[in-house]
């Protein structure tokens, strides 16, 4: 067992443990957060037909040459769905909506707006367009044959109105890694309880869930279990349904933290124990057979750190996911930062920009790992490196936007 490694030795680490999950298809309705297995190639052109971009008149642009304000015979009104084959001759023109087919023979569409004067069959007009105008080519969107997607993809609400476009219904996604949370403690009581002496309500347990299902992990199963190693083995013993287990608590150093001398009895390998890094030391990571176990801090502040670098980076490598959603981008940080030398640092912040458009970052105020509201607060988390012990106002700082929240300007930004 590797211990104390450094965050980037310790990440890579569980990347490397990750493996690829199979697939299924699922309807298309069911698709959110869901990830693209495969590539997807366009069976059809995107507009499948040319249609018309306006309600007006398709014209043959050619028979206003002579005499912009000549009449031409209106033969025909084509509807959007309107599946005869038709053809514009010269002299003549047809009615048609937005998104109707184009008919033959024409070339421009003449917006309803542009009518100079309409006597029964016969319409005359203000003035021409260029030839192709308000006219929507076939394929001009997507070209059949084409590669639309690549396969590693987060289903967002665009992918899924492109695969609907696309006649992808069911959609092949990847299965979602199976995750277990569990967490652990004597004085945790759940949400609905009210609270006795030296109680607290379990904080942790309803986050981790929410968190692992933001990533695109499913969580079914969802314990608590005392500092008992008793009732940490009873809920191992069937462990093995599920593709990653996420404990709450227990892994320090106290007299009552058991699961990871559990997990050493049931024949575990754990891979780390302790991280250089600030909240989060006592992180752990390892498997159980084929399940792979994360054994989180139980301070509020570090579970939810150490699961969105470590827990959601694994659970996307094992849907293949061919970007992050958290980009690592760089701001510039808005006041001084002190650290310890030697830890990496996962500082809760608040990114905006400023009036020039610069990319800018402050912390949220105090840090303790028990300051759940400082998670609250955060829109990104600022990397602090581990081999300094200040980082100066002004300096370009790496940041990882939380994907729940994005770049929203808050109004509490708090000052020095
Ligand atoms: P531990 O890692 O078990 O030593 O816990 C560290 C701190 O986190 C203690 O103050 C615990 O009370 C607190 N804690 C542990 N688990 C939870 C939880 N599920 N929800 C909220 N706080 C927790
Ligand atoms: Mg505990």
């Amino acid at each position: 067992m590797r211990t104390f490694i450094s965050f980037t030795e310790a990440l890579d680490c569980v990347l490397a443990h990750a493996s690829l999950t199979g697939t299924e298809f699922v309807p298309l309705s069911a698709v959110v957060l869901r990830t693209l297995a495969k590539p997807v190639i366009a069976r059809d052109d995107l507009p499948p037909f040319a249609s018309s971009a306006m309600d007006g008149f398709a014209v043959r642009t050619d028979d206003f040459s002579l005499d912009v304000h000549r009449d031409v015979r209106v033969i025909d009104h084509i509807a959007a769905g309107d599946g005869r084959s038709l053809v514009v001759e010269p002299g003549t023109c047809m009615e048609i909506m937005t998104g109707a087919p184009f008919p033959y023979g024409a070339d421009a569409v003449i917006p309803i707006e542009w009518v100079a004067d309409r006597q029964g069959d016969n319409v005359r007009f203000d003035r021409i367009p260029a030839p192709q105008k308000h006219v929507r080519p076939a394929a001009e969107d997507v070209q059949k044959g084409a590669k639309v997607f690549q396969g590693g993809e987060r289903i967002t609400p665009a992918i899924a109105g492109m695969l609907a476009s696309l006649g992808m219904d069911p959609v092949e996604v990847r299965r979602q890694p199976k995750v277990r949370v569990i967490s652990t403690g004597d004085e945790i009581v759940p949400a609905s309880s009210g609270i006795g002496p030296g109680q607290i309500r379990n904080s942790n347990g309803p986050s981790l869930r929410a968190q692992v299902v933001e990533a695109g992990g499913e969580c079914k199963v969802f314990d608590h279990v005392p500092d008992d190693p008793d009732a940490i083995r009873t809920v191992l013993s069937d462990a093995g349904d599920s593709d990653i287990l996420v404990f709450s608590g227990g892994v320090s150093v106290g007299e009552h933290d058991y699961v990871k001398q559990v997990l050493d009895e049931m024949g575990a390998e754990t891979l780390f124990w302790k991280v250089k890094q600030r909240p989060g030391k006592p992180l752990a990571f390892g498997r159980l057979g084929s399940t792979l176990f994360l054994g989180l801090p139980g301070n509020p502040v570090s579970s939810a750190m150490c699961f969105e670098i470590y827990g959601r980076a694994l659970i996307e490598a094992m849907l293949g996911r061919s970007s992050t959603r958290t980009p690592v981008l760089k701001a510039k940080l808005g006041r001084s930062l002190r650290k310890v030398e030697g830890l990496h640092f996962f500082t809760r912040g608040i990114a905006t920009t400023d009036a020039t458009g610069q990319l800018t970052v402050v912390d949220t105020g105090p840090q303790g790992s028990n300051l759940y509201g400082s998670v609250v607060m955060a829109n990104c988390i600022i990397h602090l490196p581990q081999h300094l012990a200040e980082v100066l106002a002004g300096s370009l700082v790496d940041i990882q936007m939380l994907p729940w929240i994005g770049l929203t300007p808050k109004p509490e930004t708090p000052t020095a």
